[in-house]
């Protein structure tokens, strides 16, 4: 495997900047404390949404002091800069329908939060995310507790330690000896939506080896020269998206009949006339898909036929 000599910098999520202060999560009682302090940033989430302040091209992370009940929520840290508030994340319940509050998503508010925001919120996800997904154990499936400012879960039976995960999934742009891009629709994604290939690492694989087979499997291609492009954590609900580039040993496409309904190989002209009639919708700018292809296309895809990413 290889590094491009231009790897994608900028992606959305991948750029937080807060200290996670690490450090402070074995502190005794150091959620209690901090819940009781007003000088804490609280960032409350309801179903998967936040508040958020500010008109739509200076949006920013709506985040209060603590109240009384959020001693009683699911609560993280989150982190603090040297000499600034510390940011706990907490699980609220959920707001009236006529709530006057802006409440949006990650996937609405991404590309318009700054990068310590938008870090910030895709590690609150994350965390909260997995907890809700791990209240018992795996050992014996008794019920686990979290611990250490929320970064572990224990168990009360046998006392074992449970650490966050985060599943990687590789995902890779394609091209064949004529330059050209391969674009594949998912068996259970509506007509039109379109992505590059992409798919969970397996144990026991490396990035590299899971980037081949999962074209391998897909649409029966061999690939050579890959190469890393980039990575971005994507919460939903807990994955880390690894890119690369990839070039096909031949051209001849062969479904797997199973994972992907159709895949074919674009041009660039191709890709820009199949958009603006409709054929193909990509995925938001947010995405490293929308990223992958964008890099192949040499400038920004014309913007019109995206579709609101689900991948994760
Ligand atoms: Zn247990």
């Amino acid at each position: 495997m290889t590094c491009a000599a231009e790897t994608i910098r900028d992606l959305p999520l991948a750029h937080g900047s807060l200290d996670r202060a690490a450090h402070r999560r074995r502190e005794p009682g150091l959620l209690d404390a901090l819940l009781s302090d007003p000088g804490t940033r609280v960032l409350e989430l309801v179903g998967g949404t936040v508040e958020v302040v500010g008109s739509d091209g200076e949006l920013s992370l709506h985040q209060r002091p603590p109240v009384p009940a959020d001693r009683h929520r699911l609560a993280v840290f989150l982190g603090q800069d040297e000499g600034g508030p510390a940011h706990v994340a907490v699980v609220g319940d959920p707001v009236d329908e006529g709530d006057p509050r802006s409440w949006r998503g990650l996937r609405q508010v991404a590309t318009l939060l700054d990068d310590r925001d938008a870090g910030m919120l895709a590690t609150a996800l994350a965390l909260t995310n997995w907890h809700t997904a791990h209240t018992h154990c795996p050992r014996c499936g008794h019920p686990t507790s979290p611990e250490q400012a929320g970064w572990v879960r224990r168990c009360g039976y046998d006392g074992s330690e449970h650490y966050p995960r985060t599943d990687v999934a590789v995902i890779m742009s394609v091209t064949d000896a004529d330059d050209r891009l391969l674009l594949a629709r998912g068996a259970e994604w509506p007509e039109g939506r379109f992505s590059v290939l992409a798919g969970f690492l397996e144990p026991g694989e490396s990035l590299e080896a899971a980037v081949a087979r999962e074209v391998r499997e897909e649409v029966g291609l061999e690939v050579e020269d890959v190469t890393f492009l980039g990575d971005q954590p994507w919460p939903f609900p807990t994955s880390l998206m690894v890119g690369f580039t990839a070039r096909a040993a031949g051209s001849a496409i062969e479904l797997d009949g199973d994972e992907i309904a159709e895949a074919f190989w674009v041009t660039r002209e191709g890709l820009a006339e199949r958009i603006a009639d409709g054929r193909v919708l990509v995925s938001s700018r947010m995405s490293i898909s929308h990223r992958l292809m964008e890099r192949w296309y040499g400038q920004p895809l014309p913007t019109t036929g995206e579709w609101r990413s689900v991948r994760g």
